[in-house]
């Protein structure tokens, strides 16, 4: 985002702040069993940011969304995460149930903020009535930029100081030098269920990257579109024109790397009976569930020679052991090179914390969403708010 033109407001542009009251907008988002977060990685990531902030004397109102709550069901409620947050940060967090609640304190947390309808149809009302609890704001929660709500995006016309926090203003840096300059080879994994969700990230890297290696189920409408069966495999029908659409004008340019093999099965199951065969015609009563093992090596090899690698969405239906080793061996491949990694998508970072590889790339995207639109080149609503 920090062109010529346009630079992204960051905490150092926020000049005094002691004594101010700041609302930050986290990424608090995290999966709860029992009332206890299962995983704390996006309150953990929001920390140099409130530590920051507190540090420079501020006094916060940490404001964040938790599911898609239709009403105020308490299983969507904030409060053991501010419980979490209280223990990470080793500090009293004082909650707020709602706007018309809001305790004075140094420290306080509001409950969902999608309990307020105004939110997500980014109401003005809604975005004048935080602006009003607040003398700055800054936004941290990079996984929602790509939402204009009033949280992220309806706020900033009714605040006079606003700036994106420390985890935002990286998430932006790494994917702006990604795609501005790359450490070449730059090589793309790109995976996942369905070609079309990716299709502008597969174009834009296309574009820029020295080999974009195909994987996963998005892989058999290419299968589809040279005209052959794809038996029982996961085959989105919209996605065959697109993948046609490749083959035929990027192809010829030997960037684009299709699976040489894939492991099918005869059912999603871990009981499946399992065949190895060529990337090609898929017999009926079997489905493609993974990439074989000549893909595995070729792609491993292709990503070890890289000196940059951006990796989305698994090669296979990793969440079944059984069909678990092509993410497993591109998430090893990934893990192993010195070369400066990047991995993105919900689904590819939870492959990755499974094999427990996740400290071994250097920058783990929060944000799915919201970081597939900003390789594709689009303008972030959340982001554009903060930019000058
Ligand atoms: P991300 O969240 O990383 O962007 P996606 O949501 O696009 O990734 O896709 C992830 C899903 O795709 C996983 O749940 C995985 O099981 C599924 N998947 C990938 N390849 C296959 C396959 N060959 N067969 C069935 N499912 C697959
Ligand atoms: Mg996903």
């Amino acid at each position: 985002m920090t062109t010529q033109t346009t630079k992204l407001r960051t905490l150092d542009d926020l000049g005094e702040l002691r004594g101010l009251r700041v609302l930050v907008r986290v990424d608090f988002n995290v999966p709860l069993e029992n009332g206890r977060p299962t995983d704390d990685t996006r309150i953990r990531q929001a920390l140099p940011t409130i530590r920051a902030l507190r540090e420079r004397g501020a006094r916060l109102l940490l404001v964040s969304h938790l599911g898609r709550p239709k009403d105020r069901e308490p299983e969507f409620s904030l409060r053991p995460v501010a419980d979490s947050l209280s223990e990470l940060l080793d500090a009293p967090v004082e909650f707020a149930p709602d706007l018309d609640h809001v305790p004075d304190g140094d420290l306080v947390m509001l409950e969902n903020i999608r309990f307020e309808p105004g939110e997500t149809k980014n109401d003005p009302q809604l975005a004048q009535r935080l602006a009003a609890l607040a003398d700055v704001y800054v936004n941290d929660a990079f996984g929602s930029a790509h939402r204009a709500h009033a949280s992220t995006e309806g706020i900033v016309h009714h605040v006079a100081r606003s700036a994106a926090g420390l985890l935002l203003e990286r998430e932006v840096d790494t994917v702006s030098a990604l795609l501005s300059a790359p450490e070449r080879p730059l090589v793309a994994i790109l995976g996942g269920s369905k070609v079309t969700d990716k299709i502008g990230v597969i174009q834009r890297f296309l574009e820029i990257a020295d080999a974009v290696l195909i994987g996963g189920a998005m892989s058999y409408p290419f299968i589809a579109a040279r005209g052959e069966p794809v038996g029982d495999s996961l085959c989105e029908p919209e996605g065959i024109p697109v993948a046609r659409g490749l083959l035929d004008e990027l192809a010829p340019q030997g960037k684009l790397h299709l699976p040489i093999d894939i492991v099918v099965g005869d059912e999603l199951s871990v009981d499946a009976r399992m065949r190895t065969q060529d990337f090609g015609p898929i017999d009926d009563g079997w489905e493609g569930m993974d990439a074989g093992p000549r893909t595995r090596a070729a792609y491993s090899a292709l990503i070890a020679s890289a000196r940059t690698v951006f990796w989305n969405g698994p090669v296979g239906a990793f969440e079944l052991e059984p069909f678990s080793a092509g993410t497993r061996a591109i998430a090893e491949a990934v893990a192993a090179t010195s070369a400066t990694t990047i991995v993105g998508g919900g689904d590819s970072v939870a492959a990755l914390r499974r094999f427990g590889l996740q400290d071994q790339i250097t920058f783990v995207s929060t944000g799915g969403g919201a970081s597939l639109e900003l390789i594709e080149g689009r303008a972030l609503p959340g982001i554009v708010a903060l930019t000058s």
